[in-house]
């Protein structure tokens, strides 16, 4: 068997963010990530689901040190990053890119396109002259579009050939790792499959290593290797990405992929949805216990009390859950 390298760990990371309340009150934290771990191979993609404000995002922020973390550890190819300054990540920002959610407020419109996957060619000294603009156009060529559209604005292009942009501007410095967050949540679902496998095509010829965020899990299964779901700043749930797709665990996870849309009206009608009922409870000082218990239909006094650490239940496949011994 193939014996593959980590890039990524993530030990017992925590993102908490101070809340302000009155001056005479106790200080209030938004536990936005909460003692994640996982590790993502190189080459590999590691998908990561959630309802919004479940803290996939931070996840990603804080592991690029864009957030600094209040706890835990990254560590990025070997190398402990968790207490870099913000002037020694930059040798590694060339290697750590993101792509984002937001096509249309991601790229600056008073720059050409040229510029916009230049900038980080510039930053990082890499080459000038002709060989910078030769080497955007073929980035250009690379996503899927012309070269020659080098000195146009980003308005001029539609939402997925703005997205085609910011995924040239994240390979402009040959990263090793991605974070892609939701990067085809704002787009079209005709164009959402196209983008995935260009993502996918990219990967196998650039050796990428992604964590790829999103809600849809249908999907994260198309392109992970493994899949992580996360409630409420918590990993309830991870694995190798048909194990969680087709023997889903968590009730939490069951439910999210109820909700994933059968084309076939046949077997559409054979699966029944899983309606969450109960509100999310606030990430603000979360009670003890399981997070989920709230909307669970198999809570028990325990989830009440003791909160469920993750557990190995099958060989790789992860469950913090009160049903699982
Ligand atoms: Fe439901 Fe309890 Fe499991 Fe939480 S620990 S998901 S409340 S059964």
């Amino acid at each position: 068997m193939e014996n593959k390298s980590t890039l990524l760990e993530v030990k017992d990371l925590c993102m908490y963010f101070s809340v302000a309340k009155g001056i005479f009150s106790k200080k209030s934290y938004v536990k936005a990530v909460d003692r994640v771990s996982f590790k993502i191979n190189k080459g590999e993609t590691l998908g990561l689901v959630g309802e919004s404000g479940c803290g996939k995002t931070t996840t990603g922020r804080t592991i690029l040190k864009l957030y600094e973390p209040t706890s835990g550890q990254i560590i990025f190819d070997g190398e402990d990053i968790t207490k870099k300054s913000q002037k020694s990540m930059l040798p590694l920002r060339k290697r750590m890119q993101m792509i984002f959610q937001d096509p249309y407020a991601s790229l600056n419109p008073r720059m050409t396109v040229g510029d916009i996957i230049g900038e980080a060619i510039d930053i990082h000294g890499i080459m000038k002259g002709n060989e910078r603009t030769e080497r955007i156009r073929y980035l250009l060529n690379k996503v899927g579009l012309n070269g020659d559209h080098i000195n146009r604005y980003a308005h001029e292009f539609s939402g997925g050939q703005r997205q085609r942009i910011g995924i040239a501007r994240a390979l402009a410095v040959e990263p090793d790792f991605i974070v892609c967050d939701e990067p085809i949540s704002a787009l079209d679902v005709s164009i959402q499959a196209q983008i995935i496998n260009m993502l996918e095509e990219l990967q196998d010829e650039f050796g990428l290593t992604y964590l790829f965020i999103a809600h849809d899990l249908s999907m994260v299964k198309h392109i992970s290797d493994q899949i992580g779901v996360m409630y409420l700043g918590r990993l309830v749930e991870k694995g190798p990405s048909d194990d969680v797709y087709l023997n889903p665990k968590h009730p939490y996870t069951q439910a999210l992929l109820s909700s994933v849309p059968i084309p076939d009206p046949d077997e559409s009608k054979l699966t029944k949805r899983i309606v969450l009922e109960g509100d999310i409870p606030s990430p603000i000082d979360p009670p003890p216990g399981c997070r989920f218990k709230g909307r669970c239909r198999f809570a028990k006094p325990v989830c009440s009390e003791i909160d469920p650490e993750l557990k190995e239940v099958e060989p790789g496949h992860f469950v913090a859950c009160h049903l699982f011994k």
